[in-house]
Parts: C-alpha cells; sequence; structure tokens
C-alpha cells in the first residue's frame, strides 16, 4: 500500500469515524488534537474530556501531528475537515490540544470558523502565540514546560551532576522546546548545557551519541519523533530505545513516559490544562468567549518521581520533594493490604483472648486441682490421724477398762483377806481416775478438732490462780511423798491481770505442773512468772528425766510420747497438744527447752491487752 492510499484512508477514517453525538441542551464543543489517539498525552486529555462530557456536548477529532509534518498533508486535511464540518450542527466553541491543532484551526478560521470562539491548550511556540493574539475571539493557555525545576530536580538528586544533554528534534514542539531550555540553562552556571539533535542524524546514530554519555550527566527528553530522514518514531519506541541505551538518568517535561524508566521533572499535565479550559467553557457565554482574547500560562502542578529509576541509578531518595507523586515505590505490605493487616489483627486479637482466656482456665484448672490434691492429702491424713487416734484411744481405754474389770471381778472371791482387797479397790480407783482423765482430754481433743473449743473471755488477775495452783500440787507432792519443792516465782504484782478464759488457763497451768511433777522423781519445780516484751511470759521448770532433742520437735503433737517416758509414767500423749491449743486461742507462743536427764522448761506467753 503506498503511502498516499495510507493518508487517504486515514482521512476517511477521520471524516465518517469521529465525531459524537450533539447535545441540543449543553454547548456543542469541537476538540481538535494535534496527535493521535496513541500518542501518550490523550490518557489525561481523555480524562478530562469525560468529566467534562456532563455538561459539554464534546466532538473530537484528531490531527496525527507527530506521524505527518508535510504541508500536503494537513492542505488535504484541510479539504477534508472543511466538507464534514459543514455536514455538522455549527459548534459552539472550538478547544484546540497542542501547537499543531492550533495552527491548523488558525489556517482555517476564516473560511471556516469566523464566528466561533478558539480556546487552546498546550501552545508554546511564540510565532503561533503571536498569531493568536492578534485574532479575534481566541484565548488560551500557553503549555509552561517547567526545565528550570526539572532540571533543578536532577541536580537535587545528583548533587554532582555537571551537564544536562537535551534530546531534541525539529519538529514545531521540539524547536520551541529547545530555544526555553536553552534560555533556562543559564540559570544553572555549575551545570553545563547540551543537546543530541535528532533533527540532524539519523534515529540511530542519535541513539548511538547518547549511549556514550557517562558520569554526572543527565539526559532531558524534550522530543525525539523525527530524525534528519524526517522518519518518525513514536514516543513509545524512542522513549524504550533511549531507556535501553542510556547510561544516565533521563529526564522528562511531560507526564507521559514517567513510572518507565524515566526518573522524572516537574512535568506538564493535559489533564489540567484541559480542565481549565472546560471550567472556562462551561462558565461563559459563547459571545462573551468570543471577546476573550486572554492567553495565560498554567504552571506544572507537581513533581512526579519514580522511586525505582532513583534506586537504580543511586540517586538520592532523600532528595525526592516531601510534595512529589512518587511512583514505583515499593509498598509496604502494611499498605498494600490493609484489609489483610485488619484481619490478621483482628484474629491475633482473637487468638490472644483465646491465650488469655487459656491460660485462666488452665491456671484456674491447676489451682484446683493444686487445692484438690492439697484437700485429698489433707483427708488422707485426717483419715491417717483419725484411724491412729482410734487405734490409740482402743489401747489408752483398754488398757485401764481392763485393770477395772479384772480387779472388779477379783474382789467377788470371798477368801481375800481386809488388805488385799483394800490394794484391789485401789488399783481400781487408780484406773478409773486415770480413765476419767483420758476421757476429759479426749472430749477436748475433740472438741478443738471440731472447733467447738469453748473459750469465754474475762479479767482474770493472774498472782492468785498461779499461788492456788502452787499449792494445789504441794499438796500433791506431799500425797506422792516425792522429794520435790515446787515454788513461786512471780515478778508480778497482785492486781495484775489478763484477758482470758479462767478454766482454760488454769487448765494449762494444770498440765504443764501435772508434767513436771509426773516426770520428776526428786529436786525442784519452780512456777515463774514475768513480764517480756510486752508479754505475759510464764513457766514452769523441773529437774525431772528431761526430753530427747530428737523428740522435742514432735513433743506438741498429739499421743506422741518418748519411749522411756511411755514404760514408766502413765499418760495419754494429749496434755501438750491440749496446751498447745489453748496458748494457740489467745494468739501466744508455746516451747520447751530441755536436757536429756537435767530437766525440762516448758514456757508460754500471754499477750497483754
Ligand atoms: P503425757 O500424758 O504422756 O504426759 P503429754 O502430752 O503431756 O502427755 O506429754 C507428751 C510427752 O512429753 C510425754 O509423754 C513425755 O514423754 C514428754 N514430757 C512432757 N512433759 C515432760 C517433762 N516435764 N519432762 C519430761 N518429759 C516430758
Amino acid at each position: 500500500m503506498t503511502n498516499r492510499k495510507r493518508i487517504l484512508i486515514l482521512l476517511l477514517f477521520l471524516l465518517f469515524g469521529q465525531g459524537m453525538m450533539a447535545n441540543s441542551h449543553s454547548k456543542r464543543v469541537l476538540l481538535i488534537n494535534s496527535y493521535s489517539p496513541d500518542f501518550p498525552t490523550y490518557n489525561n486529555i481523555h480524562k478530562a474530556i469525560n468529566e467534562a462530557s456532563g455538561d459539554l456536548s464534546i466532538d473530537i477529532e484528531f490531527l496525527y501531528g507527530k506521524e505527518h509534518s508535510n504541508r500536503a498533508y494537513f492542505k488535504k486535511l484541510q479539504q477534508l475537515f472543511a466538507e464534514k464540518i459543514s455536514l455538522r450542527p455549527p459548534y459552539d466553541v472550538l478547544v484546540t490540544v497542542d501547537n499543531i491543532a492550533l495552527q491548523f484551526v488558525l489556517g482555517m478560521r476564516d473560511s471556516l470558523f469566523r464566528d466561533i470562539p478558539i480556546v487552546f491548550c498546550g501552545v508554546e511556540d511564540r510565532e503561533l502565540l503571536q498569531q493568536a493574539r492578534l485574532a479575534e475571539g481566541v484565548s488560551g493557555i500557553t503549555e509552561f514546560c517547567a526545565f528550570g525545576e526539572t532540571i533543578g530536580l536532577a541536580a537535587r538528586l545528583n548533587p554532582d551532576l555537571n551537564e544536562i544533554v537535551a534530546l531534541t528534534d525539529n519538529t514545531i514542539t521540539g524547536v520551541a522546546n529547545f530555544q526555553l531550555f536553552n534560555a533556562y540553562c543559564t540559570q544553572f552556571s555549575e551545570i553545563a548545557c547540551s543537546n543530541i539533535d535528532f533533527g540532524r542524524t539519523t534515529y540511530n546514530d542519535a541513539l548511538k551519541q547518547l549511549s556514550k554519555v557517562t558520569g554526572d550527566k543527565a539526559l532531558l527528553l524534550i522530543s525525539a519523533y523525527r530524525d534528519s530522514t524526517s522518519a518518525y518514531t513514536s514516543f513509545q519506541k524512542a522513549l524504550s530505545d533511549i531507556l535501553r541505551v542510556s547510561q544516565v538518568p533521563v529526564y522528562h517535561l511531560y507526564e507521559h513516559g514517567i513510572g518507565q524508566g524515566i526518573v522524572g521533572g516537574k512535568p506538564i499535565s493535559h489533564y489540567h490544562m484541559l480542565k481549565k479550559v472546560f471550567d472556562k467553557i462551561k462558565a461563559s457565554s459563547t459571545e462573551w468567549l468570543m471577546t476573550d482574547t486572554s492567553i495565560v500560562n498554567m504552571e506544572p502542578v507537581e513533581f512526579i518521581v519514580d522511586f525505582a529509576a532513583v534506586n537504580h541509578f543511586n540517586l538520592s531518595e532523600k532528595a525526592i520533594p516531601d510534595s512529589a507523586i512518587i511512583l514505583n515505590k515499593p509498598t509496604s505490605f502494611f499498605k498494600i493490604e490493609k484489609s489483610v493487616l485488619y484481619l490478621a489483627l483482628v484474629l491475633v486479637g482473637f487468638l490472644l483472648l483465646f491465650v488469655v482466656y487459656l491460660s485462666i482456665t488452665v491456671r484456674n484448672r491447676r489451682r484446683m486441682n493444686y487445692e484438690l490434691m492439697l484437700a485429698k492429702e489433707k483427708a488422707e491424713e485426717s483419715n491417717r490421724l483419725k484411724t491412729a487416734f482410734i487405734a490409740n484411744m482402743s489401747h489408752e481405754i483398754r488398757t485401764p477398762m481392763n485393770s477395772i474389770v479384772g480387779f472388779s471381778s477379783l474382789l467377788r472371791s470371798t477368801d481375800l483377806n481386809y488388805e488385799t482387797r483394800g490394794q484391789y479397790c485401789q488399783i481400781i480407783e487408780d484406773n478409773s481416775n486415770h480413765l476419767l482423765a483420758l476421757i476429759s482430754d479426749i472430749i477436748d481433743i475433740s472438741k478443738i478438732e471440731s472447733g467447738d473449743f469453748s473459750f469465754r473471755l474475762s479479767k482474770i488477775e493472774v498472782l492468785p490462780i498461779l499461788k492456788s495452783q502452787v499449792l494445789e500440787y504441794q499438796q500433791k507432792i506431799v500425797r506422792l511423798t516425792k522429794p520435790i519443792e515446787l515454788k513461786l516465782n512471780s515478778e508480778i504484782g497482785k492486781d495484775f491481770y489478763i484477758v482470758s478464759d479462767k478454766v482454760r488457763f488454769k487448765q494449762l497451768l494444770s498440765n504443764l505442773l501435772g508434767n513436771a511433777l509426773k516426770y520428776t522423781t526428786e529436786g525442784e519445780i519452780e512456777l515463774g512468772c514475768k513480764l517480756k516484751n510486752s508479754e505475759l511470759l510464764i513457766y514452769v521448770k523441773d529437774t525431772g528425766i528431761g526430753i530427747s532433742a530428737d523428740f522435742l520437735p514432735k513433743i506438741f503433737e498429739r499421743f506422741m510420747r518418748e519411749e522411756d517416758a511411755k514404760k514408766v509414767y502413765d499418760g495419754t500423749g494429749l496434755g501438750l497438744a491440749i496446751a498447745k491449743s489453748i496458748v494457740q486461742k489467745w494468739n501466744g507462743k508455746i516451747w520447751v527447752e530441755s536436757e536429756k536427764g537435767k530437766g525440762s522448761t516448758f514456757y508460754f506467753t500471754c499477750p497483754l491487752q
């Protein structure tokens, strides 16, 4: 297919394939775009059209200005365009995007669009702007490439930057922007400026040249669409070739391509320019637009930086402007998967709660098990004690009972003389007394066991009780004819009193004095009483058989009797256990000091209230 045929098909497509139905209620706008729908800026243009199409009825025409540069094409295109437009209802406003479209429309103004206001955007060609200023009803926005700020960004990201090499060609945009580049370069005294002109060499030679740019330099892509042979290269192809061969970072003045390997820039946004144009059209009457000749600059709004490209060329990440839009930044997991993160947090929360619940349950169960174990041990111990108690009791009770029963039956015998009968009666009486003491101790012990141990507090004068106890035991000593002297050693006065249970206090003294008397054959027994550390200390000291060191720790336990004492002396093994319970009732202490064969001293205390 020849080039001519191709152009014809393209023109027919433009004529019949484009255009949209007008909306009778809104302004009819014809937007003429300098380039093709494939050209990268179209994405942003399309976005602005979409947003405005609710209020405006917009038809679009593409001039394919990058692909075709010869006059013949545009002349033919104008003819076809005129025919096409004449078939449609009249437009209210004409919008042009970029240089070629304005140039194209101004060329047909007189013949075709005499009474239609023109609003342009994306124009930086000085001659064209001059032409626009002189025309009636032409207003618009110039394309203001941020050369200074884009070169400044390159210098920020690489503080050692020493040269910017512009990639230019001889398209209208290429030439106009190269002039501006040169003007801006003078602002940077430490950065040299040069260019590789695709318009003066073949495409491949230009690529070769730029591949040799190395060191602390950067490329600024201005325009690389057409080479010296007028061969057109699409932006995408040129960009991928440039990025493939370049050894230095590449910057750009337009949004397209940033994100594909270009480091960044402060690019022109066709979206923002067109949005402004459409807003103006919406807000103004056609008549007013016909009188409007304002031409305004619109500066690029924001820096755009490709984070991956910054890293690729080892540029300074920290120098990226805070306000910059950053592309290709590896987003942290937390940012990408917020919902997953929240879900995970909720799950972790539940798990934690579950773990806490489990640990509480386990702890409670352990505590319960421990308490059960203790209770079981206690029950076993009680059972063991009860069994031992019953066994002991049976033994302790049976012994005197046997004597009582045995000697009672012997008494029946008629051939007993008076003296023997008297001896038997004495044995029966002694055993009865022992049995009585035993039963009374057992009752006390069982009361202690059941917590029923009565304890009535009252004010008791201590000295009279001590004295009466001493007297009572002196009588017993006399009765027993033991060579023992019992004396009282009291340091308290007559009126000294404590608050306690009188009966139990007496019982306690009696237990200790009774033991002293029982386990002492001769010598001395002393009942002492003194005040010590705000307590009343009472002791019973004897010169009896004493207690072995091994037995001392068990002495206050029930039924504990030392072997040699058991063999010789009568007893229940309950007296000291009862004594300990009584002392504990008033929060006192009881203890013993003793040496085998030398005697013992039992102490107890009564707190003063
Ligand atoms: P018992 O009825 O056997 O005297 P106790 O509980 O009063 O029972 O005493 C327990 C044991 O402590 C006695 O069997 C004895 O071995 C020892 N004991 C108690 N008091 C004295 C003491 N004053 N001298 C020597 N041993 C004593």
